[in-house]
C-alpha cells in the first residue's frame, strides 16, 4: 500500500471514475465524490517517557456524509499517509451506502508505531487526537472506530477525553467499545458472518447446496475465523486455511482433505491470527507452502487475509472448479485478476459488500449507544443476516438485469444512492 508506485487514492479514484461513467454522472457530482468533503490535517504535541515533547501528525478525512455522519476507523501506522486515508474514507462511503446504512464515508490516522510507545504515550496520543479533532466528530457529525494498531482500549481513551470535554456522557461518539462498555454483542462475528450470509445467498442463486461445496480460505484471523466457523455450521467442506508464521516470517496452508475443524484449528490459533505448526502437524494437518491455498480444486475460495493476494500471476493457479471468491479482505484482488475472474464468469462478492457485516455492527453499537440500551446477541447478528442478505440481493437483482459484474453492479448502486443523497439536499 506504501510504495512510491502505488497510490490508493489514485485507485479509489479510477474505480470511482468507472462507476461515474456507467452511471453517466454529472460533472458536478464526479467532481464532488472524486474528493472528500473535509480533511483536517494536525499536530498532537506529546510529552514522552522520558521527559522530551514529541510532535505526531494526526488525520482526519470525511470522504461524505450526504447519507449520515461519517463512519470509519483510526489507523495508527508508522507509514501513514494522506492519500491513503482519503482512499479509505472514499471505501468507507461506499461500503456504508451499498448495505443501505445512514452513514457516511470517513478514516483517520496518526503517524506512528505503537510498538515502539508506552501505554501512557498512546494514552495521550489518543487523548491529543481528540483535542484537536471534538468539534469535528460527535455522535450526529462523525464516528470513529478501531482499525491498524488501534483497539478497544484506544477508543475508551478517547472517549473519556470527549466527554470530559463536552460535559456529558456520549457513548455514541465512537464504536468498537468493549462488550460491558458500550460495545455491541456479535461484533467479533460480524464480519466473518457477513461474508457467509453473502455466500449462502450466492449459493441459494445457483441452486447449489452448502453441504455440496468445498472452501478454501486465506488467513485464520478474526475475518476468516468466524466465515469458516459458520460455513461449517452451513454445512460446507474446508480443506484449508493459510496463515503467516510470525517465526519463519512466511505463510503456510494448512490443509486436510477429509475437512479442517473450526474448533481445532482455534485450540492452536494465537491472537494475530498464526497457527502452530508443530501442534497443526500432530492434529494430522498437511503443512503445504502458503501459495498453495489458492491453487485447490474446490468451488469457493474466501481471500480474508491482507491485500493484493490474487494478482495476474497467482489467478493463473485457480481452479476452473472455483465458482464463488467471496472477498473478505480490503482489496484482494488486483484489476488484472479481477479481469480474468470477469471473463471466466466467477461469482466475484466484491470486499465493500463481502465485508460490510463489520461496519454494519459498529452502525447496530452506535444506535444501541445513542438509546442506552442493548439488544441480544441473537438479536444483533438476525438484524446482520437481513441487512446482508438485501444488499446482496440489491446487488445480483441489478448483476443480472444489466449483465453486469458483481463489482461493477457493488459500485452503480453504492454510488448512485449517495449522488442521489447528494441531489436531493441541493448540493449538486
Ligand atoms: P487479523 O489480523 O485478525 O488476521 C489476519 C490473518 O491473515 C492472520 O491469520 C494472518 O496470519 C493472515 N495473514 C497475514 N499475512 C498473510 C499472508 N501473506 N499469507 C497468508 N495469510 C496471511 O485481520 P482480520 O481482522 O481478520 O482482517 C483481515 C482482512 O479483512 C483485512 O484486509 C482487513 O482490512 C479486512 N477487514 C476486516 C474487518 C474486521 O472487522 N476485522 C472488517 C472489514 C475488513
Amino acid at each position: 500500500m506504501k510504495s512510491d508506485s502505488f497510490n490508493p487514492f489514485a485507485m479509489a479514484q479510477q474505480q470511482f471514475d468507472k462507476a461515474a461513467e456507467f452511471l453517466n454522472l454529472d460533472s458536478g457530482t464526479r467532481e464532488l465524490l472524486r474528493w472528500p468533503l473535509r480533511e483536517y490535517q494536525f499536530s498532537i504535541p506529546v510529552r514522552m517517557d522520558d521527559g522530551k515533547t514529541k510532535i505526531f501528525r494526526g488525520f482526519r478525512v470525511q470522504h461524505n456524509d450526504a447519507r449520515g455522519p461519517s463512519k470509519g476507523g483510526i489507523r495508527f501506522h508508522p507509514q501513514e499517509t494522506v492519500d491513503t486515508v482519503r482512499a479509505l474514507s472514499m471505501w468507507m462511503t461506499w461500503k456504508c451506502s451499498v448495505v443501505n446504512i445512514p452513514l457516511g464515508g470517513g478514516k483517520g490516522g496518526v503517524i506512528c508505531d505503537p510498538h515502539n510507545l508506552s501505554q501512557h504515550e498512546q494514552q495521550q496520543i489518543c487523548r491529543g487526537w481528540i483535542r484537536q479533532l471534538w468539534r469535528n466528530v460527535g455522535p450526529l457529525a462523525d464516528v470513529p472506530a478501531p482499525d491498524v494498531m488501534t483497539n478497544a482500549q484506544h477508543m475508551l481513551w478517547m472517549l473519556d477525553e470527549y466527554e470530559a470535554i463536552v460535559g456529558e456522557k456520549s457513548p455514541g461518539l465512537i464504536t468498537g467499545k468493549p462488550v460491558g462498555m458500550g460495545g455491541s454483542l456479535g461484533r467479533t462475528e460480524a464480519t466473518g458472518y457477513g461474508v457467509m450470509y453473502t455466500v449462502r445467498e450466492a449459493l441459494k442463486l445457483m441452486n447449489v447446496k452448502p453441504e455440496n461445496t468445498t472452501a478454501a480460505f486465506q488467513g485464520f484471523g478474526n475475518v476468516s475465523q468466524y466465515a469458516l466457523q459458520l460455513y461449517q455450521r452451513m454445512g460446507g467442506h474446508a480443506i484449508c486455511v493459510s496463515c503467516w508464521d510470525q517465526k519463519d516470517q512466511t505463510s503456510y496452508t494448512y490443509r486436510k482433505m477429509s475437512g479442517i475443524s473450526f474448533d481445532e484449528l482455534m485450540s492452536i490459533v494465537d491472537r494475530f491470527g498464526g497457527i502452530d505448526k508443530t501442534k497443526a502437524k500432530d492434529l494430522g494437518y498437511e503443512i503445504l507452502p502458503g501459495g498453495a491455498w489458492i491453487e485447490q480444486d474446490v468451488d469457493i475460495l474466501v481471500p480474508a487475509a491482507i491485500e493484493n493476494q490474487v494478482t495476474a500471476e497467482t489467478v493463473q493457479k485457480i481452479s476452473k472448479k472455483v465458482r464463488i471468491v467471496a472477498e473478505g479482505a480490503n482489496g484482494p484482488t488486483t484489476p488484472e485478476a479481477d479481469k480474468v475472474f470477469e471473463d471466466r464468469g466467477v461469482f466475484m462478492i466484491p470486499d465493500f459488500l463481502a465485508n460490510a457485516g463489520g461496519v454494519t455492527c459498529s452502525y447496530f453499537e452506535q444506535v444501541q449507544s445513542n438509546m442506552n440500551y442493548f439488544w441480544e446477541k441473537d438479536e444483533v447478528l438476525g438484524k446482520l443476516d437481513i441487512k446482508m442478505t438485501s444488499a446482496f440481493s440489491d446487488v445480483s437483482d441489478l448483476a443480472k438485469k444489466k449483465k453486469l459484474y458483481m463489482r461493477d453492479a457493488a459500485y452503480m448502486i453504492a454510488v448512485s444512492r449517495v449522488a442521489q443523497a447528494c441531489r436531493d439536499r441541493g448540493w449538486v
